[in-house]
């Protein structure tokens, strides 16, 4: 099976260095960090694009990533308004959900990105938006149509669609294990997006992508019959985007 996240893997050189400055105190100005710098700012950079993205209205959505090394996430604190968010508001935890720093209250979604990540240990990043036209999809339990090399070249795959799963728990992140394979977004039905990546950047450009085709792709639908590319144009597109698409030891 295609495993755009494995063909997309992400060097484990940052890893390394952030678990070199666990328990480490990092001292610029007044600012404090404590632990996990790097990737701190790397979560912090792609919850503030999602408003910038418009995946996002007011407190909702977030991004969470894994630290290779220690096995901790860090993730968005619960109701936090992106335009205030710092680095160091950002809450570390285990893979059970334990506090390791950080005095507020994570994200209430928390449980499903745990559950993900303790079962997938090819995803180190993860978003998740209610980006409207991607929602308007999972809303009517409907995939996007492949007729975008867009879609092909990122995602290679249907993106699939969940069951109807309650918040708070682990339903959700049950969900995304059992259905988003080797796709690196999920349409959460009823609900909003989930994307994954091997990076927390992986996952948010996933994430920007489907709502984009989402869009286009309301726009087709409403204006004629939209027909799929073929399955051949799409393998060949997948595979000329993994391969050729960017520069050397970028991670896609
Ligand atoms: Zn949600």
């Amino acid at each position: 099976m295609r495993s755009p996240l494995q063909m997309r893997g992400c060097s484990l050189q940052c890893g390394v260095r952030q678990g070199r400055e666990q328990g480490e105190k990092h001292f610029r100005g007044a600012e404090v960090f404590t632990m996990l710098e790097e990737l701190r700012q790397e979560v912090w950079k792609a919850n503030i694009a999602l408003p910038k993205n418009r995946l996002v209205t007011a407190t909702s959505g977030n991004a969470s990533a894994r630290d290779r090394e220690t096995g901790f996430i860090v993730i968005k604190p619960s109701g936090y308004d992106f335009d205030k968010l710092r680095r160091e508001h950002l809450n570390v935890i285990d893979l059970n959900g334990k506090v390791i720093e950080g005095d507020l209250v994570p994200s209430v979604d928390t449980a499903t990105h745990l559950y993900v990540y303790r079962h997938r240990s090819d995803i180190n990043g993860i978003i998740h938006t209610h980006s409207p036209y991607a929602t308007s999809f999972a809303v009517l339990g409907q995939t996007l149509p492949l007729c975008l090399t867009t879609l092909a070249m990122e995602f290679g795959t249907q993106i699939p669609v969940s069951d109807f799963a309650e918040i708070g728990g682990i339903e959700i992140g049950k969900q995304i294990v059992e259905k988003i394979g080797s796709c690196p977004a999920i349409l959460m039905r009823n609900h909003g997006v989930f994307t994954v990546g091997t990076t927390v950047n992986a996952a948010l450009k996933a994430a920007i992508m489907l709502e984009e085709a989402a869009q286009t792709c309301h726009y087709a639908m409403l204006r004629g019959r939209v027909e799929e590319l073929p399955h051949d144009v799409i393998d060949s597109a997948f595979k000329f985007y993994s391969e050729k698409y960017g520069q050397k030891g970028e991670h896609k």
